[in-house]
């Protein structure tokens, strides 16, 4: 899967035309459910990448991992309404308020997302976080104090959900092992058996969680 050209299958140059083609096609079907998905993230990491990262009227920036615009609309406080976040006309008028306005909000969400997670995982887990901070991190996502604080970058919510709970259940497996060791990675598989594929999206569309300004 080319992130510019789509879907390629590449074929033994040795088969000819005929069998080649024939050969592509029965393996495309065979993993067409592979391909929508692989498909549909495509879109998706072209629709987060596409953002401008600047919080003002009209600017373009990540949100649960897709692109969504910044308008005014009438009314009473910042919501997301479908791929648009919408922000009083009041607040919309002074751009230095819009700003503070919605870097809060985007703080406000992290946080209430992380401690929803953190309310399903800990107990799962068997461990107990003793306080949440969010900071302004933009490589790493998260950190695990030995006194039981966890600490969150607030840009995981710009991220896909998906990707936002494996940093969150990474950290709360820190509270069992403190090292990346087998230990560490058998509390982590357990819970989330593709946490690393989803912390390398992570990595991937790192650059568009930063660049929200
Ligand atoms: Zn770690």
């Amino acid at each position: 899967m080319h992130p510019e050209r789509g879907l390629e299958a590449v074929v033994p140059a040795r088969l000819g035309e005929e069998r080649a083609r024939r050969e592509a096609e029965a393996f495309i079907e065979k993993r067409a459910r592979w391909i929508d998905r692989a498909i549909a993230e495509l879109a998706e990491r072209r629709a987060t990448l596409g953002t401008d990262g600047l919080l003002e009227i009209n600017g373009m920036i990540p949100y649960g991992g897709r692109a969504h615009k910044i308008i005014a609309a009438a009314v009473g406080s910042i919501h997301v309404n479908n791929g648009a976040i919408e922000v009083p006309a009041a607040i919309a008028r002074d751009p230095a308020l819009l700003r503070r306005r919605l870097s809060d909000w985007l703080r406000r969400r992290a946080r209430a997302v992380a401690t929803q997670m953190i309310d399903v995982y800990a107990p799962q887990m068997r461990v107990a976080p003793k306080r949440l901070r969010l900071g302004d991190q933009t490589t790493l996502w998260g950190s695990c104090s030995p006194d039981g604080t966890i600490s969150l970058s607030w840009r995981l919510i710009l991220a896909p959900p998906s990707c936002f709970e494996a940093v969150v259940v990474h950290e709360l497996a820190h509270l069992r092992s403190r090292g990346h060791g087998p230990r560490f990675r058998a509390v982590v598989e357990r819970h989330l058996p593709d946490e690393a594929e989803r912390m390398r999206e992570l990595q991937r569309i790192a650059p568009a969680l930063g660049a929200v300004k």
